[in-house]
């Protein structure tokens, strides 16, 4: 085991149902330290980077709309394998599919507006952190 850093969004669906808090409940339920955080209104560019791996993705457009169109919750979550904990705290990417008491499972709408975004490797969890958080934001 090791202590990883990993990226974490509340994304539109949630914040715009006042799940912040609830979602916050449950990471650190689940051993994980929110040792970075902010709320803020992404553009449309900085969307269009951080989802730029699905660019020719038939669902492309409509999540770049989606994750600009209300404020989100951007976070830096620390703790033992960080990065694949987050990944079982949060559930299947499709709602349907997700473990019971997941975040997923629990709050979100559908596939697309599924409340929560986590990085799925390391080295990607370092560059999205890089892309939102300045090193002295981070205060683990
Ligand atoms: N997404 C979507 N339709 C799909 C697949 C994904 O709208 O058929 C959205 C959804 O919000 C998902 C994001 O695109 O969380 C990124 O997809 P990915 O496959 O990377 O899933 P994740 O890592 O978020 O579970």
């Amino acid at each position: 085991m090791a202590l990883e850093r990993t990226f974490s969004i509340i994304k539109p669906d949630a914040t715009r149902r006042n799940l912040t808090g609830a979602i916050n409940a449950t990471i650190e339920k689940a051993g994980l330290r929110i040792v970075a955080q902010k709320r803020i209104l992404l553009t449309r560019a900085q969307a269009e980077t951080f989802y730029g791996v699905h660019k020719e993705r038939p669902f492309f457009g409509e999540l770049v709309d989606f994750m600009i169109s209300e404020p989100i919750v951007v976070q830096v979550l620390e703790g033992e394998d960080a990065v694949a904990k987050y990944r079982e705290v949060m559930g299947a990417t499709n709602p349907a599919n997700a473990a019971e008491g997941t975040i997923r499972k629990e709050f979100a709408l559908s596939v697309g507006e599924n409340s929560a975004h986590g990085s799925d490797s390391l080295e990607n969890a370092q560059i999205e952190i890089a892309q939102f958080f300045a090193g002295n934001e981070i205060v683990g």
